[in-house]
């Protein structure tokens, strides 16, 4: 065993290296349904590996503490994952991102901690690495906790604001900035961490305040990357390769995934963080806006399930309604019904439908929907003008036309599924309720569509019931 003391440091960086290959190929094969659940695995086993190299390191002074954090830590992890709901995904992600941040915070504190009580003089970057870690990891703590509670419903989900909000955030920020420049100088002055420490805590609340609560998912992709920076800053100030890799794996993933978001919403990042929008007032959509005189065309199941059997091809639309009601049973029922029939059924998923990236494939891949089924939205809108029904359940803006039409829409230049290119087009939804952007929808009032009201879960089960006797 005396070869043990030499070959340690070199095995972990080895085992560190492995773990971060089958991270990226993980991440590479979460890209598409076919192979996520093996990228999930992969990367799992990457975990797993970095787990063990880390506690054989000689730096880990105590197995006991490390023991009892992993067995608590997995026990409410296994239940909170049982009980959430699909819904609340964005949540649970952001409370998630949250004690990352704390735990990348911890890190620099307990580091800062070991600083003022040892006798060596300290580098400036480690004193600089410290300072980057409390900021990320303290905004992104009590900015991912907020967007919880809005998301939840715990608070209004509105923006909030108040007077000189801005430069309140600014004198906030140049505050951090003079006390970072003090403790590089003074390292061992502890009021001025703790001040620093305060303020990144506070920036992280103001962060978030503004943004409204139909945003906030988007805010928690960007927390997410923070988090994944913050994680970084905690591997510079450890020195630990595998943190370090990791952490700029999800800081990179995030910054992505906001953007994909950002670009399927067509806002900028900007517009998304400082707009207030989504703050739940209706907005009238331009041309759009005016429909009090406008007429709605009604069906029943039974009819709406005549025009779906005797129909060549449908292409089913989800959207958020499907996904609060939990409709992805029945409509797989459904359409293996139409398809007993004779009938072309196909899914169209918009990038951004429901409210968090991959919501409704997730959804109708737990319904065991075959993954050939599913089409992107800029391979299924060619296939409209060829679709007998288009069947819109529960889905509201990515299917408004006046994204295409209406130059003063809030969503105008956003991609939508093209339905109203279908010969006749269905609506499955509640009532007149307006989507997460506010806006009217000029779809609803169209000849060629049909409205079918009543939640999606139970219209859904009725069409069934109504198809299986055709
Ligand atoms: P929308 O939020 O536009 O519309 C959903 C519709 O579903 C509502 O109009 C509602 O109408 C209806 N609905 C709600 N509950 C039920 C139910 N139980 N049964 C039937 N219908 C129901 O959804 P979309 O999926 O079309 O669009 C998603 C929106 O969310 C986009 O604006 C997108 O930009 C935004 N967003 C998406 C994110 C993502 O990553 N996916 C992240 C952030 C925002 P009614 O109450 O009348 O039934």
């Amino acid at each position: 065993m005396d070869f043990l003391p030499t070959f340690l440091p070199t095995g972990i960086q080895l085992s560190y290296l492995t773990a971060s290959a089958l991270f990226i190929i993980g991440l590479k094969q979460l890209g598409s349904p076919a192979t996520a659940r093996k990228g999930n695995l992969l990367a799992a086993i990457g975990m797993l590996i970095a787990i063990v190299a880390t506690l054989l390191d000689r730096a880990v002074l105590n197995y006991e503490m490390v023991l009892l954090g992993i067995a608590i830590g997995s026990a409410i992890g296994a239940i909170m994952a049982q009980r959430v709901e699909m819904t609340a995904m964005p949540q649970m992600v952001g409370l998630l991102n949250g004690f990352g941040g704390a735990a990348s915070a911890l890190v620099a504190v307990g580091e800062f901690w070991k600083v003022i009580h040892g006798t060596a003089a300290i580098p400036v970057d480690e004193t600089i690495t410290i300072i980057l870690s409390v900021l990320i990891g303290g905004i992104t703590f009590t900015g991912s906790l907020l967007a919880f509670v809005k998301l939840q419903g715990l608070i209004t989900g509105a923006p909030i604001t108040f007077p000189l909000q801005q430069p309140f955030n600014i004198t906030l920020l140049a505050g951090f900035l003079a006390g970072s420049a003090y403790l590089v100088v003074n390292p061992k002055e502890t009021s001025v961490f703790l001040a620093l420490v305060g303020i990144s805590l506070v920036l992280g609340v103001l962060f978030v305040l503004p943004i409204g609560g139909a945003d906030t998912p988007v805010v928690i992709s960007l927390l997410n990357s923070f988090s994944g920076l913050a994680a970084s800053a905690a591997g510079f100030v450890l020195m630990n390769n595998m943190l370090i890799i990791s952490g700029a794996l999800v800081g990179a993933s995030g910054i992505i995934l906001t953007e994909i978001m950002c670009k399927a919403m067509n806002r900028s990042i900007t517009n998304v963080l400082f707009s207030a929008f989504g703050s739940g007032k209706k907005v009238e959509g331009g041309a759009a806006g005016s429909t009090q005189d406008k007429m709605l065309k009604t069906i029943d199941p039974e009819e709406g399930a005549m025009m779906l059997g005797y129909a060549k091809s449908v292409v089913i639309v989800p959207g958020y309604g499907m996904a609060v009601a939990q409709a992805q049973h029945a409509v797989r029922e459904l359409a293996d019904q139409l398809e007993r029939l004779g009938v072309d059924v196909k899914y169209a998923i918009h990038p951004v439908a429901g409210r968090m990236p991959g919501h409704m494939n997730v959804l109708l891949a737990e319904a065991n929907v075959p993954y050939p089924q599913l089409y992107d939205m800029d391979d299924i809108n060619p296939e409209f003008d060829r679709t007998d029904v288009a069947l819109v359940i529960g889905a509201n803006d990515v299917v408004n036309p006046a994204a295409r039409s209406d130059a003063g829409s809030p969503i105008y230049g956003m991609p939508i599924l093209e339905v109203d290119r279908a010969q006749h087009t269905i609506v499955i939804k509640r009532g007149m309720s307006n989507g997460f952007a506010g806006v009217e929808n000029e779809l609803f009032y169209k000849d060629k569509t049909m409205m079918l009201f009543g939640g999606a879960k139970d219209m859904v089960a009725q069409l069934v019931s109504s198809v299986k006797e055709l």
